[in-house]
Parts: structure tokens; sequence; C-alpha cells
């Protein structure tokens, strides 16, 4: 009988492995394989790297040829430029990373220390009875059983819900995503966020003089063959994407925050997006993740009566002050009263459930 059952191969879940792997546990990660073009260029916020090293993965990360960003661009509130120089971050400068890479690094990780990874997704029905959980991996024949599960699927909070847990929706945000090559060699290496009446545009340089282009907006509000002509019509973002060729077409990703009702339950633990998900503005989804994958491993394997609540209560505190923040920043851009996009946010945020019965989030 396994110690640990893993669900997902993100950054949250090969955390959660490689710490309880680390502390002696029998650990089995099982993950969906990721799409084509799935995964694309992030940043990364200073505050990772204090992680990284906890998790032995620091060294590894400053060979990989990661982008490092000392500064953040924005015109937002107004089409001026403000300049937030990370040299005043105590805790250093953020990377644009190439994420396919970061996965793989954590998961190599795991595997060092003993975790057995499996390239399939977790299936099926899963029961719990004797304090320990018994199902099915898909394309799998037989049964597993692991005393405890980590639910780290991402926003599909998949074991999650199929405890019966419901999903709360922040907002419909939606990202449409373009990845471009340039030729030049990108000196620049500051994110840029410019807002624009349709949403809010996020832009990055990421390893390999690629360019990620980003229009943050809500469902419905626009269609992905619009993304040249709004681009054309940014001015920061225009002129910083001018001469780059498209990778790969524009494409729609779910962008918006949202939390499981519980975040545990007997046998079981959420950890990263799974249990709740900010939205990228923050920046701090792939720290959070880990942050959280980390606090909620060690609640399970303490196994007292209140370490899960007490892992709940810390990631509600979070998500509140990132809710304030959030409002703080939409309410600072009045430019565009009528645009529906910002008039929802001016608004009270209205929450929408994702009962279990729905199945996974639109990505
Ligand atoms: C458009 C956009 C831009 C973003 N930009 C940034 C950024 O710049 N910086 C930043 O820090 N964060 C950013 N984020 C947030 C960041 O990507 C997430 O917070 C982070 O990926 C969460 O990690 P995770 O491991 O919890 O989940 P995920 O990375 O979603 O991993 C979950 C994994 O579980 C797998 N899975 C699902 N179901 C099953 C199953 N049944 N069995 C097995 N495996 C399963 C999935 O396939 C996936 O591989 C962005 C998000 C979006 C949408």
């Amino acid at each position: 009988m396994l110690d640990y059952l893993v669900i997902g191969g993100g950054p949250a879940g090969a955390a959660a492995a490689i710490l309880l792997a680390e502390a002696g546990a029998s650990v089995r990660l099982a993950c969906r394989a990721r799409s084509m073009g799935e995964l694309f260029g992030e940043s990364l916020s200073p505050g990772c790297a204090g992680l990284l090293q906890m998790l032995g993965l620091w060294d590894s990360f400053k060979e990989d040829g990661h982008l490092p960003c000392y500064a953040h661009r924005s015109a937002w509130g107004s089409s001026e430029i403000a300049f937030v120089d990370l040299i005043f971050d105590p805790r250093g400068h953020g990377w644009h990373i190439d994420r396919e890479l970061f996965e793989r690094r954590m998961l190599e990780r795991a595997g060092a220390l003993g975790v057995s990874i499996t390239h399939e997704p977790v299936d099926g029905h899963w029961s719990f009875q004797d304090d320990h959980w018994q199902g099915t991996l898909r394309h799998e024949a037989g049964q597993i059983r692991a005393r405890r599960i980590i639910d780290a699927s991402g926003k599909a909070s998949w074991f999650a819900r199929r405890q019966g847990i419901e999903r709360i929706i922040d907002d419909r945000q939606i990202a449409l995503i373009a990845v471009m090559q340039t030729e030049r060699s990108l000196e620049d290496t500051s994110s840029l966020v410019e807002t624009v009446p349709e949403g809010w545009w996020y832009s990055a340089p990421i390893p390999q003089n690629r360019l990620v282009v980003s229009l943050f907006t809500d469902a419905g509000l626009i269609e992905p063959e619009a993304f040249d002509e709004l681009l054309a019509q940014s001015r920061h973002t225009r002129e910083r994407a001018a001469g780059a060729r498209m990778l790969y077409k524009p494409r729609f990703v779910a962008a918006g925050g949202g939390r499981l009702g519980t975040v545990y339950g007997p046998g079981w633990l959420a950890v990263g997006d799974a249990a709740m998900n900010y939205e990228p503005l923050s920046a701090h989804g792939i720290t959070l993740a880990i942050r959280s994958a980390i606090d909620g491993a060690r609640a399970l394997m303490a196994g007292s009566e209140d370490a899960c609540p007490a892992y709940e209560r810390r990631l509600l505190r979070a998500y509140a002050m990132y809710h304030r923040e959030c409002r703080q920043f939409y309410r600072a851009e009045t430019r565009f009263p009528d645009a529906p996009f910002w008039a929802r946010r001016r608004s009270a945020a209205p929450q929408a459930t994702l009962s279990p019965a729905q199945g996974p989030e639109p990505s």
C-alpha cells in the first residue's frame, strides 16, 4: 500500500511529492500528459527562489537558462508607463521561465527521490474504506491503494469534485495567448501590462528569443481572429511585438480565479490551483501553488485533527487578501467606464459555482 497518491504533475503536485518523498514516504504521482503548446512561458515571482532551494531545485534552475526579470512596466489607469524596478525588492529579481523545462526538472527531482511517476490520469471511482483509498488509473489494470490522496489536478479539482465538493468561480476571465518569435535578442526583459477597453495585455520575453503576448478579457467579448487587430490598437504592447512572428495561432485559456468550497476531506487534501487559483494579474500562481503544496503536504503528514482545518484557514486568508488587492487594481482603471470588462469589475464580483457534475472548467 502506498502512503500517498498525488494526482497531477504540475508545480504543486511535483512539490508535494518531493516533500513527502524526502520525509521517507512511499509516493506515486499520476500525471496527465500535457498537450502540444499547452504550456507557454510564465513569470516566476522573486519569492519562489527560497521554495526552490528548499525543494533541492535551485542549482538546476540557475543553470537552465530562464530569463531574469528585473522590472515590471505597466500602463494601468494611464496611457503612460509606470516602472517598478525589482532592485528594490529584498528577495531579488524574478524570472521568465521555460515552463515545460521547469516542470520536467521538478518531476526529475521527484523521481530521483524515489517517487514512482505514471503518465496516466487518475480515473474512475475511488472509495475510502478502512482508512485508505482504492481506485484505478486509466489504461492500467489493477487497483491502487493509498493511505492519503493529494489532489493537485489544477483548476479541474478532479478528485475533490468527485467527492462532491463544489468549485466557486470568481469570474469568467479568459486569456487569448500568442507565442511569438523575434529575430533580435530581447534586451528588455521587463514584463509589461497595458489596459485597453477589452481588458489588459500582458507581454514578457521567454527563453529562445520568444515573446508571450496575451490579452486578458472576459469570455464572449472577443473572437480569437481579432487578435491582430486588437494588438494593433494597443500602444506599448504593439511596439514591443513589432516585427515578431507568430509561432502558434492565438488560443483561449480559462484565466479567472476560483476555489474549492472546502480543500480537504477524509483522507484527501487539495493543493495548488486545485485548492484555489489566483487570476494571473497576481503573477504569483506558480509560487503560491508550490507554497500551498508544501504547506498542505505537511498538514497531511502531521495527521493531527486541526492540521487540515488550519491549512484551509491559511489559504482562505491569503485568498481574501488577494481579492482585496485585485479589486483595488481594477478600480484604479477608470478610463473605460462603459466597457463591459471594466464595468463588471467595478461592481461587486458575483460568484458562480461549478457543481461536481459539470465537468472540468473550459480551458
Ligand atoms: C493565462 C495564464 C497565465 C499565467 N501566468 C502566470 C505567470 O506568469 N506566473 C505565475 O506564477 N502563474 C501564472 N499562471 C498561473 C499558473 O499557471 C498556475 O497557478 C500553476 O500552473 C498552478 O500549478 P498546479 O500544479 O496547481 O496546477 P497545473 O499546473 O494546472 O497542473 C495540474 C496538472 O494535473 C493534471 N491533471 C488533471 N486531472 C488529472 C487527473 N485526473 N489525473 C492526473 N493528472 C491530472 C493536469 O493535466 C496538469 O498537468 C497563469 C495562469 C494562466 C491561466
